[in-house]
């Protein structure tokens, strides 16, 4: 789960990391008022979930409160990489000598927790790391070792030259894993880490990832979670305890089993489609999902034709057929849709969807063939 900048700041501060003061707001008024209280320069910043906000327009320094009311109506108005701006953060503007970037995150490949650092911290980390990588410092921590002080000046080292500044710079870092580790994160950002012209050493954005497996125990984060900045699918997913993926092709595939979403994904590949998503209603016989299922994939836009692939086993075909008969009595889908049923009680389940209206194929193979011409792709076998 991804939290916002402002969210991050506070749990950072929390941990002794130092961060410019500052307060979110939702219109331009409340931007203009929190400008106010802090006085002299603020920066108005988009919150959404996504990196490159600054590219984009969405970081916006202001001199005055009035500026940063114009600013902040400004980047309300905006969508960032399709994310509409519902909130802005209002902070105290620094001056800045220098960006470092300082992160670490949980490797899958050495399973491990492994920082990253450079000196060329900023808006082009990404960049950095594409052409330089020489100029990105990492870091793997021993779990049996721990994080020690002598690691954290390591990483400072690879920053700065001041021994000052490494000091200041290892301390932030040690709360940075601190924070990390306290928050079950899967990844942890300050990017960029600034000096001033007078030397001393800040965190001017911040970023957390949680791991969404350790919520449960992590409330002061999931209540962190901002449902406006979610795909209306995803929470609708959530809710309703199904496994979705959102993915950018036109056919929504409504499956149970995630091998068989996988495989299913793969059989539309191979007929010249491209899958909208993966959804696995999983091994319930519930119609209640099926109901679900059929409003989350039929919330993204870019779907165009629909897929219900469904190998019965534990799952039976007359549950899953019944739940797609009610959901159509409730709602006619607004796409074409391809039913696929095989396995416990399949004829049972045909017939429940033939007396309905509905046709129901037996093989992937041909209910894939036939859903991918209808969203207008195919190879034109
Ligand atoms: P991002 O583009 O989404 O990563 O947003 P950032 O918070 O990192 O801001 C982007 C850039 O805006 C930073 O790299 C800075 O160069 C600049 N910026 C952000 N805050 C300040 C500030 O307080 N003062 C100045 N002078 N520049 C800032
Ligand atoms: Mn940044």
């Amino acid at each position: 789960m991804k939290i916002h900048e402002y969210q991050a700041k506070e749990i950072f501060a929390e941990h002794g990391i130092p961060v410019p003061d500052g307060k979110v707001a939702s219109t331009a008024g409340e931007a203009e008022k929190i400008a106010r209280e802090i006085g002299g320069g603020v920066v108005v910043k988009a919150q959404v979930h996504v990196g490159g906000r600054g590219k984009a327009g969405g970081v916006k320094l202001a001199a005055t409160p009035e500026e940063a009311k114009e600013k902040a109506a400004a980047i309300l108005g905006m969508e960032i990489k399709g994310l509409p701006v519902k909130k802005v953060l209002v902070t105290r503007a620094m001056e800045i000598a220098s960006e470092s970037y300082v992160g670490l995150l949980l490797d899958r490949g050495s399973k491990r927790i492994t920082w990253l650092v450079s000196a060329s911290g900023g808006v082009d980390i990404e960049e950095v790391a594409r052409t330089s990588p020489e100029k990105i410092r990492r870091l793997t921590v021993d779990p049996l070792v721990g994080f020690r002080w002598y690691h954290a000046l390591r990483l400072a080292s690879a920053l700065y030259d001041d021994r000052g500044q490494i000091k200041a710079a290892a301390s932030i870092i040690t709360k940075l894993h601190k924070a990390f580790v306290d928050t079950d994160s899967s990844l942890a950002e300050i990017n960029p880490l600034i000096t001033t012209p007078g030397g001393e050493i800040w965190a001017v954005d911040a970023k957390l990832n949680a791991d969404d497996s350790a919520l449960f125990r992590q409330e002061e984060i999931e209540a962190m979670r901002d449902l406006d900045a979610e795909a209306p699918a995803e929470t609708l997913a959530r809710e309703k305890g199904l496994s979705y993926v959102p993915l950018d092709g036109e056919i929504g595939c409504v499956v149970n089993g995630a091998g068989l979403a996988m495989a299913t994904m793969d059989v539309i590949q191979h007929h010249g489609g491209s899958p909208a998503n993966f959804l696995d209603i999983g091994g319930s016989s519930n119609p209640e999902k099926v109901v679900a299922a059929l409003d989350i994939v039929t919330a993204e836009s870019h779907v165009k034709a629909i897929l219900f692939n469904i190998f019965g086993g534990i799952t039976r075909c007359d549950d899953v057929a019944e739940g797609i008969r009610q959901a159509f009595e409730t709602k006619e889908p607004s796409v074409p849709v391809v039913i696929r049923l095989t396995g416990t009680n399949e004829e049972k389940g045909r017939r429940i969807l033939t007396e309905a209206g509905y046709s129901a194929l037996t093989t992937m193979d041909e209910a894939v063939r036939e859903v991918v011409s209808l969203a207008g792709g195919g190879k034109g076998e």
